[in-house]
């Protein structure tokens, strides 16, 4: 590593998959072979580029490392052996750990990421509060009421969040990603802790008027 190296490709370098950034002779092999060039922006040879050049902003904040569907053509393909697919889903985690987000489904995948990180597993309710949340669409998220609703009480979803054992144990391997490298909004923490709060109440009552038919009847 020369002292002029840019500080974001050095960062790169020691991803997973990042280490032979510098290798990429631009060939072209790798967007040739991508299914999803047609809804990229740049594809993976310009992305290979803008790395070499520790272009952090233009690459982070890009759809188009939301939009590799990771078929593995370019890294079976590239002659340099270059593992591309393995460093666009190390470039998403860094992306959502940095907070680079500009679509709908870079906003999922964090809500994902972050919901995963809470618990050790997914929790739906959290994961499409925190989505909604992040793109603004309120009307979205009371859409799904209704049919939320529905299958929290069908038992189809759970009413409060299982999480496991020791999430910190996933954190560690590298599974999932430390809470605290993780971004987040206190309004948006403050109406997770309200959905929490009432889907928890919810759940009192139903067990609650259950018990009491139970009673009845028994
Ligand atoms: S196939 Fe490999 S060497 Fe060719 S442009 Fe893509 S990353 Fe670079
Ligand atoms: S792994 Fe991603 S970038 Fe590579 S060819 Fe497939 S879709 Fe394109």
């Amino acid at each position: 590593m020369t002292s002029e190296m840019h500080p974001f490709l050095a960062e790169v370098m020691t991803l997973r998959g990042g280490k032979d950034v510098l290798e990429c002779y631009q060939c072209g092999t790798c967007s040739a072979s991508c299914p999803a060039l047609p809804d990229m922006a740049h594809g993976p040879r310009r992305l290979m580029y803008m790395l070499q050049n520790g272009m952090e902003q233009e690459v982070l904040s890009s759809p188009d490392i939301w939009r590799c569907v990771s078929c593995y053509s370019c890294m079976n393909r590239c002659p340099r052996g270059i593992e591309i697919t393995v460093l666009f889903s190390e470039l998403r985690r860094l992306a959502v750990q940095k907070g680079y987000v500009e679509d709908k489904e870079a906003e999922f995948g964090q809500a994902f990421t972050v919901t995963l990180a809470q618990h050790g597993r997914q929790f739906e309710p959290e994961l499409l509060t925190r989505y909604y949340w992040r793109v603004r669409d309120v009307a979205g998220l009371l859409g799904m009421v209704p049919l939320g609703l529905k299958m929290l009480l069908k038992g189809k979803l759970p009413f409060k969040a299982e999480s496991i054992q020791e999430p910190q144990v996933l954190q560690k391997a590298g599974v999932i990603p430390p809470k605290h490298t993780l971004p987040g909004g206190k309004w948006l923490e403050r109406v997770v802790t309200l959905m929490s709060g009432v889907l928890g109440f919810v759940d009192a009552l139903v067990k609650l008027v259950s018990r009491k038919k139970e009673a009845q009847h028994g």
